[in-house]
């Protein structure tokens, strides 16, 4: 017998979809900024591009040119997921960088057997055993990739953008999450719900944040993202916001928010 999975240094990591089938709500933001905080505190974090668009990539410093293998080849079982990683410019932070022919994906999984499940399989390999936390960026929509990471994932997290329609659209993705937990992955949990761009100086923003709260409550994370411009500012350079001004207000709650899961997501494994 080798000592090979059995060493001490074999994790079974939390898996975390971050999806909401809404653009610009802040799901890549939030899954760049909630990995670099989780490894500046020592955890070893893979991030999973799963949107075609590829700005998880680029904001961690990933060029398009500089993407040999990607999720797209993974989900196609044409690498292993071993093969798809690559380091990024935060410490203890690798990626699996996607590329536009995941717009592909989906055709082509159309007629192949177990088209639901191609990351789930992908996920069987044991470098995984590597990781604490897999944080898997959706695409803005419903399609067979959100699908595919919300069947291999632990958790979801659902970021909203506290505006005016925020909660349009929710009960779409709950109704998928019961549909994907029926049919694929019964352990599936909401992970919670994290209020983001949230503006104290617009009367719209806190109400909008007392609405969800009144209607999800416990669900609802209390740490809340402001809307804030070096958050914005930071993809531009490929860096996280935590690595290009550690100081501002939304680094801050992003530490914050990596604290509140930690001690939530600790809480859960109690249970
Ligand atoms: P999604 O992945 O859901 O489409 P993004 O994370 O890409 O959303 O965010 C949409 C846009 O809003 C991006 O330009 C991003 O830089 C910006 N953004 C996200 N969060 C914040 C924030 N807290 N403050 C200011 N701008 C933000
Ligand atoms: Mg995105």
């Amino acid at each position: 017998m080798t000592s090979k999975g059995l060493s001490a240094a074999s994790k079974q990591p939390e898996i975390i979809a971050v999806a909401n089938q809404k653009g610009g709500v802040g799901k890549t933001t939030t899954a760049i900024n909630l990995a670099t905080a989780l490894a500046a505190i020592k955890k070893d974090v893979l991030i999973i591009d799963m949107d075609p668009q590829g700005n998880a990539s680029t904001g961690l410093g990933r060029e398009r040119n500089d993407r040999a293998h990607s999720s797209y080849e993974v989900i196609m079982g044409e690498v292993s997921l071993a093969e798809a990683i690559v380091d990024t410019v935060v410490p203890g932070l690798h990626l699996v960088p996607s590329t536009i022919d995941l717009t592909g994906a989906e055709i082509e999984l159309v007629n192949q057997d177990q088209r639901t499940f191609r990351l789930r399989r992908a996920f069987r390999d044991p470098v995984l055993e590597n990781y604490d936390y897999v944080l898997i960026d959706c695409p803005p929509s419903l399609n067979l990739l959100t699908l595919n990471t919300l069947a291999a994932s632990h958790s979801v997290l659902v970021p909203l953008q506290c505006e005016f329609f925020a909660l349009e659209g929710l009960s779409l993705l709950l109704q998928t999450i019961e549909t994907v937990k029926a049919n694929f992955n019964p352990s599936l949990k909401i992970g919670g719900i994290i209020l983001t761009m949230f503006d104290k100086r617009n009367n719209l923003s806190e109400q909008v944040a007392i609405d969800v709260r009144n209607y999800l409550g416990e669900q609802v994370f209390d740490t809340m993202i402001p809307r804030n411009v070096r958050v914005s500012e930071a993809p531009s350079h490929g860096k996280p916001v935590l690595l290009y001004d550690l100081k501002c207000s939304g680094s801050q709650a992003y530490l914050e928010l990596a604290a509140e899961l930690l001690k939530r997501y600790n809480a859960n494994k109690k249970e």
